[in-house]
């Protein structure tokens, strides 16, 4: 316990798409710690190339060409004995390849601050012990010390109670709150309606869809453009596996511009025939309203289940980077008829609480007293 009281620690958000480290500057003020790539967040991809491990960007780049050596989205698997995909012909348990992505966080951050060994790791507040476990596991083979594991919503709604001074820097709440914390990421969904009073958090309900995330809408976006495609050419490009992922890499990016602009064009090139095509982000969220909607629903009924109307919320804290996205605010505020809060980057939130929580962890193992119960 008394082991990490003058050292640095980070917080890991170890993300299914996309991880992201953080510390507390000397100021005590979280910070987001950029990759060696210089990047704020790191794929959570992992390529085992005969040379050696590669994690992030590159990886992620590999994956649409030599699939067969890179792992993603392990974190859905993780407390299960092996992950689903042999890689190059062998099998290997979620927590290894997890471990890859921390390493390279650890290594990352020990260019920033210099060699760190420990950390606070967060996880879906839905995790049981066996996922928690493997969480820890994975921690332990990167060479981390994993000094807590604390829950994704929890963290989140920490840096923004600190940020917005709706809890003191010590994470004590000024007045009663009942929070909805709304994660859409990569692949994943989660809801969870935390009650904070004091210094006591509690994650009252939580409810999600591990197959629902950011990827539908780029899916949703590219099933459009192919069909539009096919129509003025008379073939689908979809038959073309190369094509078909430039398509989808290309409705992405057309879709982060989308929460920007309100139009934006998509170049399309396949067999020899090329064409751009113009989308609206009317019919953006028109293609999209279904993915939406059951965010709308696996909301609704967790709040019910919990005996909360939306009207009873005190707050909602949006993150995940897909709910940049203004139909996601949109949907929040015509429910709730309260303005999301989007004060901190919804890529950053569960890093910089983690970040905090370790914090408040170190202090407490200086013998300052007791601060949150989470
Ligand atoms: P996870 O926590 O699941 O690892 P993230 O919270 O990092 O994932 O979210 C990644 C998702 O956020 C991706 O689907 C990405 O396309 C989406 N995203 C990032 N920025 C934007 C944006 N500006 N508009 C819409 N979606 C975005
Ligand atoms: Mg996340």
């Amino acid at each position: 316990m008394w082991g990490y009281a003058n050292v640095a620690i980070i917080g890991i958000d170890l993300g299914t798409v996309n991880s992201v480290i953080a510390h507390l500057d000397e100021d005590q003020k979280p910070v987001t710690i950029h990759n060696a790539e210089g990047d704020i967040t790191t794929p959570s991809v992992v390529l085992f190339d005969p040379a050696g491990i590669v994690v992030g960007k590159e990886a992620l780049k590999a994956a649409a060409i030599e699939p067969e050596i890179v792992a993603a989205f392990a974190k859905r698997e993780m407390g299960e004995p092996e992950f689903s995909k042999p890689i190059a012909g062998h099998r290997l348990p979620p927590e290894v390849v997890q471990s890859f992505v921390l390493r390279k966080l650890r290594e990352d951050a020990s260019l920033v601050l210099g060699e760190v060994t420990q950390a606070v790791i967060t996880v879906p507040a839905f995790f049981n012990e066996p996922r928690r476990k493997a969480t820890q596991d994975a921690g332990r083979l990167a060479g981390l010390d994993v000094i807590d594991i604390i829950n994704e919503p929890t963290a989140a709604a920490i840096a923004f109670g600190v940020h917005r001074g709706f809890l003191s820097s010590r994470g004590t709440a000024m007045q009663a709150e009942l929070v909805l914390v709304y994660d859409l990421g990569g692949g994943t969904f989660d809801v969870t309606l935390m009650r904070i009073d004091g210094q006591h958090f509690e994650a009252v309900a939580t409810a999600g869809d591990v197959y629902l995330g950011g990827i539908d809408w780029d899916t949703a976006l590219a099933e459009h453009i192919a069909g539009e495609f096919q129509q003025q050419f008379g073939f689908d490009l979809r038959e073309d596996a190369a094509a078909t992922q430039r398509l989808l890499q290309d409705a992405e990016d057309a879709k982060r511009a989308l929460s920007q602009r309100m139009e934006v064009t998509l170049p399309v090139e396949c067999g020899g025939q090329r064409a751009r095509y113009k989308v609206s982000r009317g019919k953006f969220e028109e293609l999209t309203t279904a993915l939406l909607d059951r965010t709308r629903f696996t909301t609704t009924k967790m709040l019910q289940e919990a005996g909360v109307a939306w009207g009873d919320l005190t707050r909602i804290l949006l993150v995940g980077g897909s709910t940049r996205m203004p139909m996601v605010h949109a949907m929040l505020e015509r429910e709730s008829g309260i303005k999301p809060d989007r004060s901190i980057s919804p890529d950053e939130a569960v890093a910089h609480g983690a970040a905090i929580y370790a914090g408040m962890l170190q202090s407490l193992a200086a013998g300052e007293r007791p601060k949150l119960s989470v």
